[in-house]
């Protein structure tokens, strides 16, 4: 791998302020051509309780440092992201295989967070009640919760890690991070980076591991650990709330999603295209917030297949590193399949293919576009994970409410309309944590993101963000 500062590829897991080696290691592939990036530290359950343990002796100091002191520790980091923001989304393309353009806007994005909660930090406001009699008083602090158990996907290997790395050691919580075992290589350049920012020892932890299961087991069951914080699929997000049920752990998910992208008559068509390939097609469709059921009135629907044809079949697939990609690799061969076999059940079930449609070389995915998509098909209920488009039709704003809510999930929906009060009919109707009206760009620190139903619970970003790592205590006076 070819960086500017060589450093920030490491292959030990960082524990306690140290690298550490294993006696096994991983492999880390990049997705795009298959070639090997490189062995990571393979950890178990043992390496997990010491870091466990460092992490609990080094939470009393953080959180009793000033909220200001750690402020500026966290704005070290995010400037040092900033500055060496091209070698980490070098890291993340190859890792990863999205486009380079959007790595770079990965970092950006995730740096963000880092400085939005070193401002919050400061800002860790407390209450004061009116008392239950006279002589009463009433008055509420904020404090850390304790040591974080932190998963995180491979889709965004960066920006969810600072989306709960930052919040929580703003709060003055410490952190062992589990990044995916897909995509190590983003998280280890992140604490090499925390650790020239000034973060002491023990405070951020990065445990690498090709044994999922075992170290989420170990986040659970270690009394040490006060709070879990989870990114990735519903199915793990379960497994994770039950094992963490024992303890009764705090518990923040951000789990799958199913998004509706609706568009109707009044909309202007041009905008709800541009939208709608912006949030299909971002990483492959690989986001939990990517457009999965783009619904359309009748009236429109034609010309919006149309015009939404040009724009799909110019997306250029490839390599991420070739500045002309828009849409890069899928992350394995499981994602291939199931894009391919969502393509067939769609297929076999009356959809018709306007675009794209062929699997090319390696992992790439040629940008598609069904139409005449139906609830009963597969590609109605599960996310997909991948660069097909399906477009269903619809009459009546109380229908495409109806189907758009037919779903367990429950994160991001969008929709294109102009008429103001059925923007606000439709946004109150969505059973969704966010809604982007006229717009997919949704995510950013100002914003509170997650979901409902099966999505998951808690917040990531906004002035809600710190409370997930935050304890309300309520303090009762009489004088
Ligand atoms: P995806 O389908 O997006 O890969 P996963 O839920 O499988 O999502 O993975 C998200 C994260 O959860 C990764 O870091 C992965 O290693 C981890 N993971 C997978 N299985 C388990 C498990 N049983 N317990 C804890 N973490 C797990």
């Amino acid at each position: 791998m070819n960086l500017t500062n060589q450093q920030l590829l490491q292959h030990q897991a960082f524990i306690n302020g140290e690298w550490v080696k294993a006696e096994k290691s991983f492999e880390v592939k990049n997705p795009y051509d298959n070639t090997s990036l490189g062995e990571v530290a393979d950890l178990g359950a043992e390496e997990t309780k010491l870091a466990i343990e460092a992490a609990e002796n080094a939470f009393i100091p953080w959180k009793n440092l000033t909220a200001s002191k750690r402020s500026r520790i966290l704005k070290k980091w995010c400037a040092l992201q900033h500055k060496h923001k091209k070698d980490l989304a070098t890291i993340l393309t190859l890792e990863q295989g999205k486009p380079y353009a959007e790595a770079l806007g990965e970092i950006v994005y995730g740096a963000s967070f880092v400085e939005w909660f070193a401002e919050e930090a400061k800002r860790v406001y407390g209450d004061v009640i009116p008392g239950h009699g006279n002589d009463k008083r009433i008055t509420i602090i904020k404090q850390a919760i304790g040591v974080v158990g932190a998963i995180t996907p491979w889709n965004f290997p960066s920006a969810m890690i600072t989306r709960k790395v930052a919040p929580a050691l703003a709060a003055g919580c410490t952190v062992v991070l589990k990044p995916s075992e897909l995509t190590p290589f983003s998280a280890l350049a992140l604490a090499k980076l925390a650790e020239e920012a000034g973060i002491p020892p023990g405070v951020f932890n990065v445990v690498t591991s090709a044994k999922a299961s075992i170290i989420g087991q170990e986040f659970c069951s270690n009394p040490k650990v006060k709070k879990i914080s989870f990114t990735g699929s519903t199915r793990v997000g379960k497994i994770l709330l039950s094992q963490a049920a024992e303890g009764v752990k705090k518990v923040s998910l951000e789990l799958g999603g199913n998004a509706p992208f609706i568009v109707f008559d009044d909309a202007s068509i041009e905008e709800a295209v541009a939208g709608c390939v912006d949030s299909k097609f971002r990483n492959a469709g690989q986001t939990c917030i990517c457009t999965n059921r783009i619904f359309v009135q009748e009236g429109i629907y034609d010309a919006f297949i149309s015009k939404l044809i040009p724009k799909v079949k110019a997306l250029k697939t490839g390599s991420g590193m070739e500045v002309d990609t828009k849409v890069g690799p899928l992350i394995n061969m499981a994602a291939l399949e199931s894009t391919k076999a969502l393509l067939n059940d769609a297929l076999s079930k009356g959809a018709k293919m306007v675009e794209g449609g062929n699997h090319l070389e390696g992992l790439l995915f040629e940008p598609t576009i069904l139409s005449e998509a139906q609830a009963n098909m597969d590609i109605f209920k599960k996310e997909i994970f991948g660069p097909i488009a399906a477009v269903y039709k619809f009459q009546t704003e109380d229908e495409v409410i109806r189907l758009a809510n037919d779903t367990n999930y429950g994160l991001a929906a969008y929709f294109y309309g102009r008429d103001y009060a059925r923007i606000w009919r439709v946004a109150e109707g969505l059973e969704y944590g966010m809604v982007g009206i006229n717009t997919t760009l949704i995510s950013s620190s100002l914003s509170p993101f997650g979901g409902v139903k099966e999505s998951g619970f808690g917040r990531e970003g906004s002035k809600y963000g710190i409370s997930e790592y935050l304890n309300i205590k309520s303090m009762v006076w009489k004088i």
